[in-house]
């Protein structure tokens, strides 16, 4: 029964939907198992690029299962605007089966998730703010509508009016806030891409929400599944299921660096509550770094880089995001965390990602001990947020190299530096490195033994 988990070892963008695609070959079944469309895999085959919010990197395959999980959060506009996308790109989404349990992002999670970051104001945590945060809040306050609950819309209306119940104050709030913009913007609703008119707000009215997804309803029946079923018939026919994660161990919400963290946990624990497998189901945990480290919006990142070296990995790294475009903090690779994510998550293998960003970076550096503010030496991820704040890298420092190496496809094609880079990060984590990816075409990668 091979359940293969595959998640991000350091704070996303790591390269994930890239070595999903590679494993799923093998695969019958890939599941998503939590976060919603804050999430971004670009993945690029017979040099066209497809970039997923929601739908399971496994979708370029015409053979394969597609399953969003219960623990995902669903926006089903973003998500059928993913479906009509591949559509007309030619690739089927027959297999595609979204969990009827999957909570639903609703517009009124999108306003609340911006107006809480604005209030935050510079101490915003950075969320896409694409509601995830606010739609897991009602989940946990038993206030979600579910995909299930689309298909039947006096449930709907039900359940739609008492989330909104509770909320009435933050949106009246923002109903003043909209019509004082609206105003300031001379009714042109365009400049604050806002809807026009002077009521409250039409996308939170109860009546169009009612309508509008009754209407996705219709469109989604036929992807709604029993999905945990779905991952169990095909582990007892001794298939491969792959559980694809998406953010990274250092954005968990338990086990990351709270409060700049996400609103789900992306740890491999988390796959057997996200699909609704139990924890003797996976087999195999694979964790996928990048050759240096990479962070989007705020929060702790002891090893960031603010000199030319951290510019050049932003270029050579094209270091933007899927979702948001937003530029990444860049640094070296911090082997203390991805230690800490190797044993938070019993990784078995790891896919290190985008080695060619390197070339020419040499002498490369590798954090493999943190110094605190007082001078105590942190030989391990440390639990306290103070003192990670203020905590500095000490690096071990390891020849470069310059050769181009998109071209390589075995490890003895590797420069010896690169050869070298990748066996201390193997010997200081206690994990094999098995994959190497050597630039981003879908062959652009090594296998190691
Ligand atoms: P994910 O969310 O973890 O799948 O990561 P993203 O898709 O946001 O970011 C990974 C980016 O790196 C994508 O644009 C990939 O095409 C690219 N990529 C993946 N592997 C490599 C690699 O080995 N080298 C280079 N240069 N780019 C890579």
């Amino acid at each position: 029964m091979p359940g293969v988990v595959i998640i991000g070892a350091q704070w996303g963008d790591e390269g994930k939907g890239k070595v999903v695609d590679l494993l799923a070959a093998d695969a019958s079944t890939i599941v998503r198992f939590q976060g919603g469309n804050n999430a971004g895999h670009t993945i690029v085959r017979d040099g066209e690029e497809f970039k997923f919010h929601l739908i399971p990197s496994g979708i370029l395959y015409e053979d394969k299962t597609c399953v969003i999980g219960n623990g995902v959060v669903v926006d089903p506009r973003v998500l059928l605007g993913e479906i009509d996308g591949l559509r007309r790109a030619g690739v089927g989404v027959g297999d595609l089966k979204i969990s009827a349990n999957a909570h639903l992002i609703m517009p009124y999670h999108v306003l609340l998730d911006t107006a809480g970051e604005t209030k935050l104001g510079k101490h915003s945590i950075g969320t896409t703010r694409r509601g995830i945060g606010p739609c897991y809040a009602d989940k946990a306050l038993r206030l979600g509508i579910r995909v299930q609950d689309l298909l039947d819309e006096k449930i709907l209306r039900t359940k739609i009016r008492a989330a909104l119940e509770p909320k009435q104050q933050a949106l009246r709030e923002l109903s003043v806030l909209r019509r004082k913009r609206l105003k300031e913007a001379g009714e042109d609703a365009k400049a604050v891409s806002e809807p026009a008119g002077d009521g409250p707000d039409p996308r939170i009215d109860l009546h169009t929400m009612v309508e509008e997804h009754v209407a996705y309803g219709h469109r989604l029946e036929p992807h709604i599944a029993d999905t945990a079923k779905l991952c169990w018939d095909a582990l007892d026919a001794d298939e491969t299921v792959i559980f694809e994660g998406a953010q990274a161990t250092l954005l968990d919400l338990d086990h990351g660096t709270y409060p700049f963290v996400t609103s789900s946990n992306p740890v491999a624990g988390a796959a057997t509550v996200g699909a609704g497998v139990g924890p003797t189901d996976i087999t195999e945990v694979w964790g996928v770094a990048k050759a240096y480290a990479t962070r989007v919006g705020a929060g702790p990142f002891p090893t960031e880089l603010h000199d030319e070296t951290g510019e050049r990995m932003v270029d050579q790294g094209r270091e933007f995001g899927t979702t948001t475009g937003r530029r990444r903090r860049c640094g070296w690779i911090d082997l203390v965390a991805l230690r800490y994510a190797v044993r938070l998550n019993r990784i078995d293998a790891l896919a290190i990602t985008k080695l060619d960003v390197l070339r020419g970076l040499g002498p490369l550096r590798v954090a493999v001990r943190y110094r605190s503010r007082e001078g105590a030496v942190l030989d391990s991820f440390p639990y306290h947020q103070s003192i990670l704040h203020s905590a500095t890298p000490e690096y071990e420092e390891l020849p470069g190299f310059d050769e181009e190496i998109g071209e390589c496809r075995k490890e003895e094609e590797l420069p010896r530096a690169a050869r070298d880079f990748l066996a201390y990060i193997a010997e200081f984590t206690g994990v094999p490195v098995r994959l190497v990816g050597v630039g981003p075409a879908r062959d652009q990668v090594v296998w190691l033994d």
